[in-house]
């Protein structure tokens, strides 16, 4: 730290990303890709013609993009915002609708972020414990009045909430912000999209870095009423108008063009991460129910630090978290059946 850093960020903890190792080839469960590259459309959509126009700024408003998000999820254009990544709407969201008077609410373990942005913004945080069975429990979010935001399916525990539940935290909470983080909701749990239209506080934020296969190239979105897009705009275009290149305004597009390929990956990683769970509960794992493309899994009298360095030495790196509840736990991302297959083949040994 120099001695030239703001005072502000000063205590400041920042997020830590899994590990992207360029030393050597490991089989890579520790950051929740996708296993398959993009859909062929998107491979063509991005070529030399694109790449020839990079001397000129993209759209800033990404018209022909969320044309194509509004239609794909029966909304308006009005309604889509779109960002480099979703970690920006989330950045955005608390610049947003957060402040010292508007705390925001959420669980003891989710998404590492959501206190980081807490931090950077002086929010006060609300941090509301799972279950002893790393359920969010509901009723500790209804009528909270604060800003709440709630991963469904949650991370790195996998376990999903359904639309009733959803429902009650977003309708008690007239006059405060719902944010639901659906980055996982392609693998099998139920979105709050249907709500949208009877709720002028609720946030839908998804990713195209998971079931999209668009990790690399940097593309969230939010859908909700078009006051609470606007308020988003507004952030957006005090920071970095310009923050969706063109590549990805093109990839984004013909991914949504292709939602048969990406609808089947995500059925194939779904079937491999049942395989995976019975796997695993066979070799004596406690193994959470995921509605996610990974599973959060324990082994009884292992040490998730040592089983997380012994999976590396033998070139399997998966996730583990420093963290009270969950440092015996393991997050390990659900990849094709042949890479989950080496994951057990190391671990038998
Ligand atoms: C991966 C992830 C994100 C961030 O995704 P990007 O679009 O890659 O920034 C947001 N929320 C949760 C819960 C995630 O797991």
């Amino acid at each position: 730290m120099s001695r030239f850093l703001s005072q502000r960020f000063a205590a400041l903890e920042p997020y830590t990303p899994g590990e992207q190792p360029q030393d050597r080839t490991y089989i890579k469960l520790n950051t929740n890709e996708s296993p398959y590259p993009p859909s062929p459309r998107v491979l063509e959509a991005v070529n030399a013609e694109q790449v020839s126009m990079l001397n000129l700024y993209p759209d800033p408003t990404c018209g022909l993009l969320r044309e194509k998000l509004a239609e794909t999820y029966g909304v308006g254009p009005e309604n889509v915002f779109v960002t480099n990544g979703s970690d920006d709407i989330l950045n955005m969201s608390f610049m947003a609708f957060c402040d010292r008077d508007h705390g925001i609410a959420f669980p003891d373990i989710t998404y590492g972020f959501y206190s980081v942005y807490g931090q950077l913004h002086d929010v006060p945080c609300r941090v509301i414990p799972l279950t002893e069975d790393y359920q969010v429990h509901v009723p500790d979010y209804v009528n909270i009045g604060s800003n709440v935001i709630i991963a469904n399916p949650n991370a790195p525990t996998g376990i999903a909430l359904s639309l009733e539940e959803i429902e009650r935290i977003v309708q008690s909470n007239p006059d405060h912000v719902v944010m639901i983080d659906e980055a996982y909701v392609d693998f099998g749990a139920v979105s709050a999209l249907p709500l949208l239209g009877q709720y002028k506080n609720l946030l839908i934020i998804r990713t195209y870095s998971k079931s999209r296969s668009l990790a690399g190239a940097r593309l969230g979105f939010a859908i909700g009423d078009a006051a609470l897009i606007e308020d988003l705009e507004r952030i957006k275009y005090s920071m970095n108008p310009y923050d969706i290149n063109r590549l990805t305004q093109v990839a984004g597009i013909a991914c949504l063009e292709s939602d048969d390929y990406y609808k089947a990956n995500a059925e194939k990683i779904i079937r491999v991460r049942d395989y995976t769970t019975k796997a695993l509960e066979a070799r004596g794992f406690t193994v959470l129910p995921s509605g996610a493309n990974f599973v959060f899994a324990k082994k009884p009298g292992i040490a998730g630090k040592d089983l997380y360095q012994f999976l590396r030495e033998n070139g399997v790196l998966v996730r583990w978290f420093d963290k009270e509840r969950i440092r015996d736990f393991l997050r390990i991302t659900i990849g094709t059946r042949e890479q989950m297959d080496k994951l057990l083949f190391v671990l038998d040994k």
